[in-house]
């Protein structure tokens, strides 16, 4: 037996020693047995990110002693409620708002949704003219979509080639009839970062509701609606490591909106549902670690971001960055490299080891190409040639180097496929 025991751990400690490959600097992210399989460089912290083990941990009580029914009465009730106003105070305090004007959802999307059909129903009576961006994500995009079917009209502000919004632009648009303008916080993309108190001034002169999807700039950004002028802002969790499915709408005091999840009294009479108290403790843990953390989150993941696009330009020829080069979230990189499939590069990439994307989660495995690309101004074969990598906590130097020895080759290789590369005649120009 005990001969059997001792070579089954002699055996075991060979094995998790030979699976170390998952290399971090921050502490947060260690956990024995995290992504030990294989090595993998994590590479795409803008479609999520994992969640932080303290995060979990707080998360853990409250999928088991403490499970009780907020609504209910006794004690282990109680606690689950106490364990809620504790999260959004959390929240509130992130964004600086009043824990009374943040309540829960089920994520970015729903968020999304809810602040502008939420406003536009409640205003319909004033008037039918929303006014939003053309490189919102999805969720803002799709329900402006579907609010013209009802009977709004919706204005979809340009940006400029590195996909700033004009506030000049965005006064000309306003109308008597303007109930809601929704301008994202920073762009999931290309990174951009959006004038938001610019616009937010313009909404309050004009006395429009101003929504911000913050969900890209939680974390990464320091965000005050008081002071940016902020009437509405959606967050997710699991954007800043955090659980997925939970996220919150911040909604300004004397807001006038409509429900979206009808049903019991929950989150004082304005989103149905029995709360989903582990994610919240979880988002709430989540979002006070990650302004505690910007400092350090900021410039370790610029620093490398920044090694990374310049080794990146360096040693690919034909290839640039999009997005602003410095009004841009730390982590982000968006790059399109000419003569290539962006999809085909994510599957070289991916049997390396190496997590990345071509735009939004979305939008992958379709054909089209990306829309923030295409309003950037890209022609559609350059747009489809993009690639995005966004850093994070746990990335480190040694992850880059590794991606600065891969791609060029991965590119390489694509374009000696291409045929629209030979006939470009440009393969002398590639230093790889
Ligand atoms: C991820 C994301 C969303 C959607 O959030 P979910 O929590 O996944 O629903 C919305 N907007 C932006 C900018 C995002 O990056």
């Amino acid at each position: 037996m005990v001969t059997i025991y001792i070579a089954f751990t002699i055996v075991n400690t060979f094995r998790n020693y030979k699976n170390i490959p998952f290399r971090a600097t921050h502490p947060e992210l260690i956990r024995e047995g995290t992504m030990s399989e294989k090595r993998i460089i994590y590479l795409d912290h803008a479609a999520t990110t994992p969640v932080k083990p303290s995060v979990a941990d707080a998360m853990w009580p409250y999928m088991n002693d403490h499970f009780g029914n907020p609504s209910s009465i006794y004690r282990i009730a109680r606690e689950s409620k106490n364990a809620i106003e504790t999260a959004r105070a959390q929240v509130a305090k992130a964004v600086g708002a009043e824990p009374g004007e943040i309540y829960f959802t089920s994520g970015g999307s729903e968020s999304d949704n809810w602040a502008i059909k939420g406003i536009a129903f409640a205003n319909r009576k004033k008037g039918n003219h929303i006014i939003t961006s053309a490189i919102e994500h999805h969720a803002v995009l799709h329900t402006c979509q579907y609010l013209e079917k009802e009977g709004f009209s919706v204005t979809y502000l340009p940006v400029d080639r590195s996909g700033l919004v004009s506030p000049p632009d965005l006064e000309k648009a306003i109308t008597d009839k303007t109930i809601l303008i929704s301008v994202m916080y920073a762009n999931n993309e290309i990174g951009t970062i959006e004038p938001v108190a610019e616009l937010g001034a313009i909404a309050r002169k004009h006395k429009i509701p101003f929504h911000t999807d913050a969900v890209q700039a939680i974390g990464n950004v320091p965000i005050d609606v008081k002071g940016q002028n902020i009437d509405l802002l959606s967050l997710s969790a699991h954007k800043f490591y955090g659980p997925k499915g939970i996220g919150a709408l911040y909604i300004r005091k004397g807001m006038k909106i409509d429900n979206l999840i009808h049903g019991g009294g929950q989150e004082n009479r304005r989103r149905a549902g029995t709360e989903n108290i582990a994610a919240i403790v979880g988002l709430g843990k989540a979002i006070e670690l990650a302004t505690a953390d910007i400092g350090w989150h900021n410039s370790h993941i610029r620093a490398l971001r920044d090694r990374l696009l310049t080794g990146i330009l360096e040693k690919i020829p034909y290839a640039r960055l999009n997005g602003h080069p410095e009004k841009r979230l730390p982590g982000n990189l968006n790059v399109s490299f000419e003569f290539i499939e962006g999809e085909s590069m994510l599957l070289w990439l991916d049997d390396e080891g190496i997590c990345a994307s071509t735009g939004s989660a979305c939008t992958s495995g379709s054909l089209e190409p990306s829309h923030v690309l295409l309003a950037i101004g890209l022609p559609h074969e350059i747009a489809h040639g993009s690639l995005r990598l966004t850093l994070g906590d746990a990335n480190t130097e040694a992850d880059v180097d590794f991606v600065l020895e891969v791609l060029p080759k991965v590119v390489q290789k694509l374009r000696d496929m291409s045929p629209l590369y030979r006939k470009s005649g440009k393969e002398g120009g590639c230093n790889v």
